[in-house]
C-alpha cells in the first residue's frame, strides 16, 4: 500500500540521516566552523539571547536533537545555578562526544538522553523550554516532533527552533546556492572524508519548508504567538512560540 511505502520512505530517511551523523561526529565541531565561516556561533548565541533563561528561577531546559552539546553549554552559561539541561539526540556518537566535552562545571546540571524528537521519551509538562538547532529539518515527521515538544513543555513554556531556510537577497542567493551545492561538499570530502553525507545536508536544506510555511506547522501543532525572525539574509530563521 501507499502508506506502507511511505512508512519504509521515512525510516530510510531517518537511517541515512543517523548513518550520517555517526560518520561525522568526531569532525562535527571544527565542520560547523570551517562551513558556516564560524557564522554558527553568532547564530546559536541569537538564539539563547532570545531565551533569557531566569539567573534566579529554575530553568528546566531541552534541548533536542542537541548532538554535541553546543547550545546546551550555551543555555547553562546564560542561565544561573539553578538551571539545567537536558540534551537528547538520536545518535549517540553525537552524544557521546557532547559528553566528552562538557566542561567540568555543569556537572550535574546537564544529562544527556538517547532518544527521537518523534516520540521524546520525556514526562508531560516538565521543560520551561525547548530548543531545536540544525534538527528539525532532519526528522523524517514534523508534525509529530512538534506535538511533541508541546507535550513535554509547561504552560507558558517556549519553544524555540534555529534551522536554515531560504535566503531572499539577491546575489547572496546566487553566491549562497554557488557555495551550497560546489563548496560544502567539497569540505566534507576533505575534513571528514565524506562528500555524500554533506551533499544528502544540503538537500534536506533545500526541502526544508520556507519560514511561512513552517510557522503554520508551529501554529498546527497549538503554539501560540509564532514569529519567524531570519538571520544573515535568511541563511537561518529563528521560529518562535509558545505554549499558553
Ligand atoms: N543541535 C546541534 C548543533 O546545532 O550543533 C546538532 C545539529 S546536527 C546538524 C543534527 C542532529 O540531529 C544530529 O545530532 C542528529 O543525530 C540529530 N537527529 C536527527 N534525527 C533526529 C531525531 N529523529 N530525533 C532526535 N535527533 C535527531
Amino acid at each position: 500500500t501507499d502508506f506502507g511505502y511511505e512508512r519504509v520512505a521515512l525510516a530510510q530517511k531517518q537511517g541515512r540521516v543517523d548513518a550520517v551523523f555517526h560518520s561525522v561526529a568526531r569532525r562535527y565541531d571544527v565542520m560547523n566552523d570551517l562551513m558556516s565561516a564560524g557564522l554558527h556561533r553568532a547564530w546559536k548565541a541569537q538564539l539563547v539571547s532570545m531565551l533569557r533563561p531566569s539567573r534566579s528561577r529554575p530553568h528546566r531546559h531541552l534541548d533536542v536533537a542537541g548532538g554535541t552539546g553546543d547550545v546546551a553549554f550555551r543555555v547553562l552559561d546564560a542561565g544561573g545555578a539553578r538551571t539545567d539541561v537536558t540534551v537528547l539526540d538520536i545518535n549517540e556518537s553525537m552524544l557521546r562526544v557532547g559528553a566528552e566535552r562538557a566542561p567540568e562545571r555543569f556537572k550535574g546540571r546537564i544529562d544527556f538522553v538517547t532518544g527521537n524528537a518523534e516520540s521524546l521519551p520525556l514526562p508531560d509538562a516538565t521543560f520551561d523550554a525547548y530548543t531545536i538547532a540544525f534538527g528539525i529539518r532532519n526528522v523524517p515527521r514534523i508534525d509529530l516532533a512538534l506535538a511533541e515538544a508541546r507535550r513535554v513543555l509547561k504552560p507558558g513554556g517556549r519553544f524555540l527552533c534555529l534551522e536554515f531556510s531560504q535566503v531572499d537577497l539577491p546575489v547572496l542567493d546566487r553566491i549562497y546556492d554557488a557555495y551550497s551545492f560546489h563548496v560544502i561538499p567539497r569540505i566534507g570530502a576533505r575534513v571528514a572524508g565524506d562528500a555524500e553525507s554533506y551533499r544528502y545536508l544540503v538537500e534536506s536544506i533545500r526541502k526544508f519548508p520556507t519560514r511561512g510555511a513552517f510557522a503554520g506547522l508551529i501554529e498546527q501543532a497549538g503554539f501560540r504567538h509564532v514569529t519567524d525572525r531570519p538571520l544573515s539574509g535568511g541563511i537561518v530563521a529563528i521560529h518562535s512560540g509558545w505554549k499558553v
